[in-house]
């Protein structure tokens, strides 16, 4: 089978600067595996045309496809579209069906006329034809570089994913033989990498077909698994034979907690200190929560783990709110509240200050209470503030989970 090939080149100052992340990139790295494309490399680049022109001709000359994104912006400084002009050595002229689009899509948008620096964006390289926006006045181009179709899109990621999606229809024809790999994925929780590679053995290893494991920051593992329908299906049924204990439902845990408790018509709360939400944010970014998730707290000051949730005052006093009297107390009083089948609580320090020799920073203490029923753990989490309250909420939820489906 022959291989297809892309390169990514995610372009701006502000991402050399780091002041802004290329998530962009991500996604097109996605966008190529599901498609068939092997990407064999990526570049992030400043906004300096001459470079540019280097990038696209470099990447072109290695690769069936060049996926672009950033400097099409209305503003002198943004160059990718001088840059292909450059590239494909064609001259740079006003297009008027880029106009169109533009005028389009500001009409909808305000009342008045465009603004003139917009009439930048409409210039297009001879020869490029115009990837439509739908969501911005950045019109997209699309180039051929030394045999090589070279794709330029809006830095704005929502922009950038809409014009993505569109090109997609476009692949077949630009890219002819390419192939929609088999991709079978087999996610689970609760036992760490390194003793799923224990346990799995030889079935990581690639044979008639590739495989790889992913530790995901949420507290999840996958494993992908590429290669013909027959071989992805026998290797899947086997890898979810052995990890049958840890296996999910759905590619995370918050969304395989929402698709069981839907499934059993039971519903799920949370009270939360350090993580202020974040349990009930990962629950509320699942589409179908509402089905689950009447309502969660943030209790974070002893007050409110008294008067809401009914934490014992002398406990509060005697262990700290960090503590796990304190912690399994909110789970009950969670579930007490709110009449939820299941309930999630944490306490913990999310830092950079508060910690104390006895609890130092990223120490928590997590609770899930399921009818009569009250588990808690604790663990220290290493990390600034953010990471401390995502792996916290992350943790919560999977002691939810195997509270939940008998694990624990
Ligand atoms: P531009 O198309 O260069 O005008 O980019 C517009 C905006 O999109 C920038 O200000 C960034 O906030 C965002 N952006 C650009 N490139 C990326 C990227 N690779 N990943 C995520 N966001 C990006
Ligand atoms: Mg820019």
């Amino acid at each position: 089978m022959s291989r297809h090939t892309a390169r990514i080149l995610a372009i701006g100052d502000e991402l050399l600067l780091g002041r802004t992340v290329d998530t962009n990139s991500a996604f097109l790295a996605r966008w190529c595996a599901d498609r068939g494309l092997t990407v064999t490399g990526v570049q992030i680049l400043g906004d300096d045309e001459a470079t540019l022109v280097a990038a696209i001709k470099a990447a072109a000359s290695a690769s069936d496809l060049v996926l672009v994104t950033g400097g099409l912006g209305p503003t002198e400084d943004d160059r990718t579209r001088h840059a292909l002009a450059g590239a494909m050595g064609a001259k740079l002229e006003a297009s008027a069906r880029a106009w169109n689009q533009i005028e389009r899509y500001w009409g909808k948008l305000r009342p008045g006329p465009v603004p003139v620096s917009n009439k930048r964006q409409a210039l297009m390289p001879v020869g490029a034809r115009v990837l439509k926006n739908d969501r911005g006045t950045a019109p997209g181009m699309l180039g051929q570089v030394q045999g090589a179709w070279i794709a330029c899109m809006p830095g704005v990621p929502h922009e950038m994913f809409a014009m993505a999606e569109r090109l997609s229809t476009q692949l077949p024809r630009l890219i002819p033989g390419l192939r929609v790999p088999e991709v079978g994925e087999v996610h689970f929780a609760g036992l760490g990498e390194s003793s799923a590679q224990d346990q799995l053995g030889a079935l990581l290893s690639p044979g008639p077909v590739q495989v790889g494991i992913t530790a995901h920051e949420l507290g999840h593992i996958t494993v992908r698994v590429v290669g013909s329908a027959t071989a992805v299906r026998k290797r899947c049924a086997a890898v979810r034979n052995i990890l049958k204990p840890y296996l999910l439902p759905e590619a995370g845990l918050a969304p395989s907690l929402v698709a069981v408790l839907t499934k059993r018509g039971q519903t799920i709360t949370s009270a939360e200190s350090c993580t202020c939400g974040a349990i009930a944010g990962m629950l509320g970014a699942v589409p179908g929560c509402s089905a689950v998730l009447q309502e969660a707290l943030v209790a974070y000051h002893n007050e409110v783990k008294a008067g809401y949730l009914g934490v014992s005052a002398v406990d509060l006093k005697r262990h700290g709110a960090v503590s796990e009297q304190v912690v399994a107390q909110m789970a009950r009083g969670a579930l007490a509240r709110s009449g939820a089948s299941l309930a999630l609580a944490t306490s913990g320090i999310a830092g950079p200050d508060g910690g104390t020799r006895a609890k130092p920073v990223g120490t928590v203490w997590m609770a899930a209470a399921l009818g009569s029923r009250v588990v808690t753990r604790h663990s220290h989490i290493r990390g600034d503030r953010s990471r401390v309250q995502q792996r916290a909420a992350a943790s919560a939820l999977l002691l939810g989970w195997q509270l939940l489906t008998g694990a624990v």
